[in-house]
């Protein structure tokens, strides 16, 4: 434990954001890291509990009390050594993870917790600012050969182990760039493109084969890639949107989300595109519809475009601002309780508890408006509502974001040439001991096998994946992504 009396000496701080009416000019992160000075007094406030419950709450079972102590007494090389042996990415997780370890830590029962986040943001990226990051390509190869389709952080994580252990790993990614919800979903001004790149140049320099515009089923029979590799890996996220098929959904100027963060990403990056197909909120009245993470990212989007007014909306009603019997300590709330993401903070109306009923269009056929009603909740539990008579009302759109989550992985092609089965959602069947679907030699891991996530579950399954196609490639025998022996995950 770092400083015994840390917890009642020192106040939580972490990261911070820049000033709103900045940041709401570019697309840059707006992130304002803490100094190591300050990491370090932040590290001072773990207890260094005997039961962590910070560890257990998160997906990758991070050593967090262990990295805290580290840090404390200045030791940033061991601290990284310990957070890369359970987290190949931590500059993701520690920009955009929502950080279910922090709603686990003991501290919080009584004080603001620790500042995990920010102190595992910190630590990698010291590491990289020092040149401690640099490739460290397996001195075995075992002449073992595995294709992983899909390159969000399921994939990468993947790749990124077993490339370790010695295969020979090719990422087949059907988009121009690599990253997955990483690069086109999650926005710029959250998740610099150039962090999910360095990390993709850096796995490159070690090994790993990256194959874009390689829609896998559609450009190439999946069959041909079964055969050429001793095991293959389905990684495809889950990217069918549920759509809203009211009246007027076919109305120019209503869009799925993801049609519009890919596009303003391309265009952050440098890609264009013929008027006639952008999405532009520069001058419009945007609403989004749904009141999740997605949404709120087309929140954020839309205000830098220069929207007029943005507006979100939410079916459910408003979730408590406190945990419930429900959202007890230690589990982490997540959308069950209220919260104000940054872009939410950056200037939007929002609203719970609002049932769409049409798309509204003027005779040139253009958008102006969604007709609504406003919901009684009778037992939310049980997703039982009514509508209240008379509460109907237009919300004045000239752009609909539909962000109503996801529903499954692509059905076409890959699973259907592959013969894999899907599960009662339409994801693909594959149990947690060992990650094989149907078919033998043929593995799922991410948002494809366990529905819509978030990105340090996807990496935690890209990691229990790989230790499971280790050992089948090994013919049973344990595979050393299973034992206590981290040497191979430590940096050069
Ligand atoms: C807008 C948005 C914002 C989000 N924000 C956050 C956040 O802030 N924090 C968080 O923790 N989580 C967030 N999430 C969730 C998180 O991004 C996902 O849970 C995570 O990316 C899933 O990882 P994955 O590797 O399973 O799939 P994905 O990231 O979806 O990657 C799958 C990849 O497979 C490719 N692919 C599909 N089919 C084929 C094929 N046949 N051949 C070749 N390639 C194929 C796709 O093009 C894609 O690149 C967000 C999600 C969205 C949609
Ligand atoms: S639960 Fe909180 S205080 Fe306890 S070890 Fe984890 S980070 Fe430290």
């Amino acid at each position: 434990m770092g400083k015994v009396t840390g917890f009642k000496e020192f106040s939580r701080r972490t990261h911070g954001y820049a000033p709103v009416e900045e940041r709401i000019t570019h697309c840059s992160e707006f992130l304002v890291r803490l100094t190591q000075a300050e990491v370090e007094t932040q590290s001072a406030r773990c207890m260094d509990c005997g039961i962590p419950f910070c560890h257990a709450s998160c997906p990758l079972g991070n050593v967090i009390p262990d990295f805290n102590d580290e840090v404390y007494h200045h030791h940033w090389e061991d601290a990284l050594r310990i957070l890369l042996s359970t987290n190949n990415f931590p500059e993701y997780t520690g920009r955009i993870c929502p950080a279910p370890c922090e709603s686990g830590c003991v501290l919080g029962l009584i004080q603001p917790m620790v500042a995990i986040k920010s102190i595992e943001l910190a630590i990698i990226e010291h590491a990289f600012e020092q040149g401690w990051m640099a490739p460290n390509p397996p001195t075995v190869r075992t002449g073992k050969r595995v294709a992983v389709i899909g390159s969000g952080p399921a994939g990468l994580a993947v790749a990124d182990q077993l490339n370790k252990v010695g295969h020979q790993v090719t990422v087949y990614e059907r988009s121009d760039r690599i990253g997955g919800l990483l690069m086109y979903g999650i926005p710029n001004f959250k998740l610099d493109k150039t962090i999910v790149q360095r990390r993709v140049d850096l796995m490159a320099a070690e090994g790993v084969i990256f194959r874009t515009k390689f829609h896998v089923g559609l450009d190439w029979p999946a069959q041909g890639l079964r055969q050429n590799y001793d095991a293959l890996v389905v990684a495809t996220g889950s990217t069918i949107p549920r759509d809203l098929p009211i009246p007027g959904r076919d109305v120019k100027g209503v869009y799925f989300a993801m049609d519009f963060l890919t596009q303003n990403t391309r265009r952050v990056l440098g890609d264009t595109f013929p008027e006639d197909d952008l999405i532009d909120a520069k001058g419009k009245h945007v609403l989004v519809i749904g009141g999740g993470d997605t949404g709120s990212d087309c929140v954020g989007t839309s205000i830098r475009q220069g929207a007029i007014q943005v507006t979100q909306i939410e079916l459910l009603p408003r979730p408590p601002a406190d945990r419930t019997e429900e959202t007890a300590w230690p589990a982490h709330p997540g959308p069950k309780r209220f919260s104000t993401s940054s872009s939410q903070e950056e200037g939007c109306v929002r609203e719970w508890s609002i049932s769409t009923k049409a798309f509204l269009e003027d005779a040139e056929g253009r958008l102006t408006g969604v007709q609504c009603v406003r919901l009684a909740w009778d037992d939310p539990a049980k997703f039982k509502y009514h509508e209240i008579p008379g509460s109907e009302f237009v919300i004045q759109a000239d752009l609909v974001f539909l962000a109503m989550g996801f529903l499954h992985t692509d059905p076409q092609g890959l699973l259907q040439q592959l013969g894999l089965e899907k599960d009662a959602r339409g994801n693909l069947k594959a149990s947690e001991a060992d990650y094989q679907t149907s078919q033998v030699g043929v593995f799922a891991a991410g948002d494809a096998r366990r529905g819509q996530s978030l990105v340090v579950w996807a990496i935690s399954e890209g990691r229990e994946c790989a230790r499971a196609v280790d050992r089948y490639l090994r013919g049973g025998v344990p595979s050393r992504l299973e034992s206590k022996d981290k040497s191979f995950c430590q940096f050069a």
